[in-house]
């Protein structure tokens, strides 16, 4: 397909209401590709994006299959089954060279001219008239994708596209961040404070990586549960009188020999927790938040002695040449679970109810069915 389409996206109007809406699509220019859209995960992040400066093509989770290649593309086919990334690396900008892909300056500062896009993230798509924009350059909450090849990673055949879409959000995040960043190995041990999409992928990523001790943490019952079910050796529930986190620190000394964890992990998206894994963390170990939490939090500076580490990675810094491969080896060979982490299914004319579900904690994760 080689000229301009009719399809739909969903739109969010920039103060907190989307529609879905009939959008125009031309075909991929040099180096691009044109994806029609087959399944895309529902995330925390699209709901705030509700509030980004609007109209934009929401969604950033997402697969699908090849529907036309731009010039100058190699590697790909017509119909085959891709995953889309949002972390789109360039290959030659400053963190590119270094391996930092996750953090390419050319895609997350799209508009520098210097940079030489061949277009905008705006440019392509339009909407009555106006070009429109793009969730993290992909908007995959729409019939058709069109983005720059290096977002697209081939998908095995036998894997499902509407549970293989959910790997380039949470899954790499948490998996990515205990075996790229914190590099837990064999025999060491981890708490995971929260344990929603992102935690639940810490807790496979640590069993994968052969942790001996993997403690979740969390207020839910249920959500202990589904840790359990995924790898975590043991469940504590924080206790409600706790407010400097002393009982849980204690909880956790107990089942690490009075040391602590060398591994903790904030999964939780709450501000106010964002440093309490380094106490939770023993003498030389790393403090990590994973869960992308906004906002002021205090920290007691004295909680960073003894040489322990805190980090923030991105997107569990991904590098998708060298990760996607992986994940897709361990889901196939039954190490890392996809299915079990979706808990529904929705058509795209229900994202309205895949919020809903997801915000009142009905849903571990949602996934909107496009095609
Ligand atoms: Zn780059
Ligand atoms: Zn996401």
């Amino acid at each position: 397909m080689t000229e301009v389409i009719a399809g739909k996206a969903i739109i969010a109007d920039g103060e907190g209401r989307f529609s879905l809406e009939s959008v125009e699509i031309d075909p991929p220019a040099a180096g691009e590709v044109r994806v029609a859209m087959a399944a895309a995960g529902v995330c925390h992040t699209d709901h705030a994006s509700l509030r980004w400066p609007g109209p934009l093509v929401m969604g950033h989770e997402g697969a699908g299959h090849v529907e036309a290649i731009g010039e100058g593309v190699e590697g790909l086919e017509l119909g085959q089954p891709v995953l889309l990334n949002w972390a789109i690396p360039c290959g030659h900008c400053y963190q590119c060279d270094h391996g930092a892909t996750a953090l390419c300056e050319r895609t997350h500062e799209l508009d520098v001219p210097k940079l030489g896009n061949s277009r905008t993230h705006a440019g392509g798509m339009r909407w009555r008239g106006q070009a429109i924009e793009r969730a993290f350059h992909l908007g995959t909450f729409a019939s058709h994708a069109l983005v720059r090849a290096e977002a697209v990673t081939p998908l095995p055949p036998s894997l499902p596209i509407d549970a293989a879409c959910i790997l380039g959000c949470a899954v790499m995040t948490g998996v990515g961040s205990v075996v790229n960043v914190a590099a837990v190995a064999l025999g060491d041990t981890v708490a995971v404070l929260g344990c929603g999409g992102v935690g639940l992928n810490v807790i496979q990523g640590a069993r994968i990586a052969g942790a001996r001790t993997i403690i979740a943490i969390d207020r839910v019952p249920a959500r202990l549960e589904h840790a359990r079910a995924l790898g975590a050796t043991h469940t504590l529930v924080p206790h409600e009188d706790d407010a400097d986190h002393a009982r849980l620190v204690v909880d956790v000394r107990a089942l690490t020999h009075g040391r602590g964890v060398d591994h903790a992990f904030e999964a939780t998206g709450v501000p106010a927790l964002a440093f309490v894994p380094l106490k939770l963390a023993r003498n030389g170990g790393n403090a990590l938040q994973v869960s992308g939490a906004h906002g002021p939090a205090s920290l007691e500076l004295t909680d960073l002695f003894w040489n322990k580490r805190y980090l923030a990675p991105l997107y569990g810094d991904c590098v998708p040449r060298r990760d996607f491969p992986r994940l897709f080896d361990w889901i196939a060979q039954g190490q890392l679970e996809l299915a079990a982490l979706i808990s529904h299914h929705y058509p795209i004319e229900a994202l309205d109810r895949a919020f809903d579900d997801m915000l009142d904690g009905r849903s571990s994760k949602g996934v909107l069915r496009i095609a």
